[in-house]
C-alpha cells in the first residue's frame, strides 16, 4: 500500500471509488477489458455475504444445486422477450476441442432457460411442487461499460429459481424473497433499502413483474442491489414446464427467479466508505478487529506481544474475527493508515503503559480522531470489542439513513423535481405512462427506480403530465 491520500470524495466520487477497490485490494483488472480479479479480502467479504444470504434461504425452504455455465443457444431463443433483452450481451462459443460446433453455445447470461429445461422434465405432478432451487455461480454478459463490482463482464452471484402451482404462491415467493434481500442488506450491510416494484420498462427480460431494492450511495446516486422476478407462465410456456394436478388436468407452473451479485460489493463501498477508504459493517466484514502492537525497545516488544497474543485468544474464543499486525519495519502509523483504508471497524492498540495498566485503547474506524477512542479494561474484554462492533454496526445504518432521508425531497413541481435529482432522490407521483418516464429520463438523466411497496394514501398529480397518479415513485440518476 502506498502513502498516497486517495482522491477525496467531493472532488472525484468516481476516481475515490476506483483507487479504493485496489488499495484495499478487495479486486484488480483482469487481463481481459472489463473481468475482475476478486483478490483474497474482497473474497471473503463476499463469502460473508454468502453466509449471511444462504442462511436465510435455507431456513425459508431453498435448496442449492449447480447447473452447467454452457447452454445451447436455441434454449435462449425460446422465450422471445428474454432473447431480446439478452442478444446484445451474449458471448457464444462456436469453436469446441478444434471443431466448428454444430449448434453454438451460450455462456450462461443467467439460467432460467436452462434451468427451465430442467424443471420440464422433473414435474409431473402437483405432488412435485414447489421446487425451491438457488445456485451459487458466475454469469457472463457483455458490458462495454465496466466498473470494478458495479459493471463487469462477468460477476459472482446467486440465482434462485423456484416453480409452482398457482400464481398466487409464485407471488408470495417473489415477495418473499425481496423481503429477505431488504432484510439482508439492513440488518447484515447496515444500508437502509427501499424495496419496490419496477416499471415496464425496468423489467428483466421475460418477466411478468420485477421487484428490487434500491439503495443511495455516498454521491446520491442509485444503486439496484437485489431483484426478484415474477415470470409468471412465460418460461413455463417456453420451455413446458407442467404438472398435472389434483383433478388430473395439466397446467403450467409459475416460476421466479431472484439474485444478488457482487454488485453488492459496490453498494458497501459506496455507502460507507469515507476520504481514509473502506469502512465495513462489522457483521460482514472479514477482520472485525486488527490488534496494533505498540512498542519501542525489545523487551517492551516481548511484553507487549504476549499481551496482545492472550487478547488475542480470548477474542477469537468468542467469535471474533480479529487479526495482529505485526510486521516489522513499519510505524504503529503506518499501520493504522493501512487498516484504515481496508475498513476494519475496529482497531485494538496496545502498549507497555496499556500491559502496566490492564487496558487498552480501542478505535472505532467510522469515527476518526479522538471521539472514536476509548480505553477499556482487559478484563472482560472480549464483550467490550463485541459491544463496540454492534455499536459501529448501528451507527452506519443510522448514518446511511440520515444521508439518504436528508439527500430524497418531496417535489412540489418539475423544476424542483430537476435540483432534486441532480443531488439525491425524488419521491413523486407518476401517471404510469411510459412516455412520462422516457421523458424524465431524457431530461434529466434520472430513470425510475421503483414504486416503493409503502405508498400514501389518496392520489395525486403526475410531476410532468399533471394527470391524476395513484401512485408515488422514487427518481434518480442510478449506476
Ligand atoms: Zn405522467
Amino acid at each position: 500500500m502506498s502513502e498516497l491520500k486517495l482522491p477525496s470524495r467531493a472532488e472525484d466520487f468516481s476516481e475515490w471509488y476506483n483507487q479504493l477497490v485496489l488499495r484495499a485490494e478487495l479486486a484488480d483488472y483482469a487481463p481481459v477489458r472489463g473481468c475482475m480479479i476478486v483478490r483474497p479480502y474482497g473474497w471473503a467479504l463476499w463469502e460473508n455475504i454468502q453466509h449471511a444470504l444462504d442462511r436465510r434461504f435455507k431456513a425459508t425452504g431453498h435448496v442449492n444445486a449447480a447447473f452447467p455455465l454452457l447452454i445451447p443457444r436455441s434454449f435462449i431463443e425460446k422465450e422471445k422477450s428474454h432473447v431480446a433483452g439478452f442478444s446484445p450481451e451474449l458471448a457464444v462459443v462456436t469453436i469446441g476441442g478444434g471443431e466448428q460446433l454444430e449448434e453454438p453455445l451460450v455462456i450462461r447470461p443467467t439460467s432460467e432457460t436452462i434451468i427451465g429445461h430442467a424443471y420440464a422434465k422433473w414435474i409431473q405432478s402437483y405432488r412435485d411442487l414447489p421446487v425451491l432451487i438457488n445456485q451459487w455461480n458466475s454469469v457472463v454478459r457483455w458490458e462495454l461499460r465496466t466498473k470494478l463490482f458495479l459493471r463487469t463482464l462477468e460477476f459472482f452471484w446467486q440465482e434462485g429459481h423456484t416453480a409452482h402451482a398457482t400464481l398466487e404462491e409464485a407471488q408470495a415467493e417473489t415477495r418473499q424473497m425481496l423481503d429477505i434481500y431488504a432484510d439482508f442488506a439492513v440488518t447484515e450491510a447496515a444500508i437502509p433499502v427501499i424495496p419496490g416494484r419496477k416499471s415496464e420498462s425496468e423489467r428483466f427480460a421475460g418477466a411478468d413483474q420485477t421487484y428490487s431494492i434500491e439503495a443511495m450511495m455516498g454521491d446520491g446516486k442509485a444503486l439496484q442491489s437485489g431483484t426478484s422476478h415474477n415470470l409468471g407462465q412465460n418460461f413455463a410456456k417456453a420451455f413446458e414446464i407442467r404438472y398435472l394436478d389434483r383433478d388430473g388436468k395439466l397446467q403450467h407452473c409459475w416460476t421466479t427467479s431472484w439474485g444478488l451479485s457482487t454488485r453488492f460489493i459496490g453498494a458497501i463501498i459506496m455507502v460507507h466508505g469515507d476520504d481514509q477508504g473502506l469502512i465495513l459493517p462489522p457483521r460482514l466484514a472479514p477482520l472485525q478487529v486488527v490488534i496494533v502492537p505498540i512498542y519501542k525497545s525489545e523487551e517492551e516488544k516481548g511484553v507487549v506481544t504476549e499481551r496482545a497474543k492472550k487478547l488475542r485468544a480470548e477474542l477469537v474464543a468468542a467469535d471474533i474475527r480479529v487479526t495482529t499486525d505485526e510486521r516489522e519495519g513499519v510505524s504503529p502509523g503506518y499501520k493504522f493508515n493501512d487498516w484504515e483504508m481496508r475498513g476494519v471497524p475496529l482497531r485494538m492498540e496496545i502498549g507497555p503503559r496499556d500491559v502496566a495498566k490492564g487496558s487498552v485503547v480501542l478505535a472505532r474506524r467510522d469515527k476518526p480522531g479522538k471521539e472514536g477512542k476509548s480505553v477499556v479494561p482487559q478484563e472482560g474484554l472480549a464483550r467490550a470489542v463485541a459491544h463496540a462492533l454492534d455499536e459501529v454496526q448501528t451507527a452506519l445504518h443510522e448514518r446511511a439513513l440520515a444521508f439518504r432521508e436528508a439527500n430524497t425531497r418531496e417535489p412540489a413541481d418539475y423544476e424542483e423535481f430537476k435540483a432534486a435529482v441532480a443531488k439525491g432522490f425524488a419521491r413523486s407521483y407518476w401517471c404510469g405512462d411510459g412516455k412520462c418516464e422516457e421523458q424524465i429520463k431524457e431530461q434529466t438523466g434520472a430513470t425510475m427506480r421503483c414504486i416503493p411497496l409503502e405508498q400514501p394514501a389518496g392520489n395525486g398529480r403526475c410531476i410532468l403530465c399533471g394527470q391524476s397518479a395513484a401512485e408515488k415513485a422514487i427518481f434518480g440518476r442510478a449506476y
